[in-house]
């Protein structure tokens, strides 16, 4: 089995994270070394390490996440933002399990 990572771990709620959503297929918390003034990371609770390894049968996972961000932003009044997938370690992907970056300039209301 491939090994836990620390977004495993965050989902399991063994490691803290200020969770700003939570449903049935998707988890969203704070960045930990915010790169903007709002800095969340959306992540799928089905595990794929990264958009490198999406198959037909987990395509629905990357639309499903920028769904998920798209009605968040509406939801808080943010109406500018920038959404980035890091594909790769050569990609400037750290941790093994696909995640949305979701940066805005905009606070959290
Ligand atoms: P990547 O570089 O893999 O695309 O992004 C991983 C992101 O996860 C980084 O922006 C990093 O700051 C964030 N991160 C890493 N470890 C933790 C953690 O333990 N908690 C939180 N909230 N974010 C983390």
């Amino acid at each position: 089995m491939a090994e836990r990572t620390i977004f495993h771990k965050i989902i399991d709620k063994e490691i803290p994270s200020t969770v700003v959503y939570e449903d049935d297929e998707v988890l969203a918390f704070k960045d930990i070394h915010p790169k903007a003034v709002t800095h969340l990371l959306f992540i799928p609770k089905h595990f794929v390490a990264s958009i490198a390894d999406v198959t037909s049968e987990t395509a629905y996972i990357p639309g499903m996440l920028i769904l998920k961000a798209q009605r968040f932003a509406k939801e808080k009044g943010i109406d500018g933002y920038k959404l980035t997938f890091h594909v790769g370690r050569k990609g400037g992907q750290e941790v093994p399990y696909l995640h949305l970056h979701f940066l805005s300039e905009q606070s959290l209301a």
